[in-house]
């Protein structure tokens, strides 16, 4: 596993910054993202530091589908049933702010903040 000491999430990851877990196995961890636009956000990472999806390499290919794959089920834990969003910002004009891989997972009743 990749660690990058000046990395917010990898920080996370290793509980140096708190987080507000919504699931963690060995690969990946979920947690609420701090500003929500919707009534419920949260973040999905590889526990590798993997700074974006442009650096993403096809032996990542399981975990890209870990990570897709978690979405809906940790979606229906939290009892959201009306559809969500999966969303990644990639690079500077994807309007990606933290440069450790994230997807976006958002969802609940609408109206929200974005979209
Ligand atoms: P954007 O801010 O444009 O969505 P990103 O796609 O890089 O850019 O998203 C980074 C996300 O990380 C933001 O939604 C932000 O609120 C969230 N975030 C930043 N710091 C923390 C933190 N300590 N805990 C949880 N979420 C965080």
């Amino acid at each position: 596993m990749h660690t990058d000491p000046d990395c917010l999430f990898c920080k996370i990851v290793a509980g140096q910054i708190p987080s507000k877990k919504v699931y963690e196995d060995e690969d990946v961890l979920a947690f609420h993202d701090i500003h929500p636009w919707a009534p419920v956000h949260f973040l999905i990472i590889p526990k590798t530091h993997i700074a974006t999806m442009a650096d993403v390499t096809p032996a990542e290919q399981a975990l890209m589908g870990k990570m897709m794959i978690l979405a809906p089920q940790l979606m229906a834990q939290l009892g959201v049933t009306g559809g969500f969003r999966q969303i990644i910002n990639t690079g500077r004009d994807g309007g990606q702010e933290v440069y450790h891989l994230h997807m976006h997972v958002i969802g609940g009743p609408r109206p929200w903040a974005k979209g």
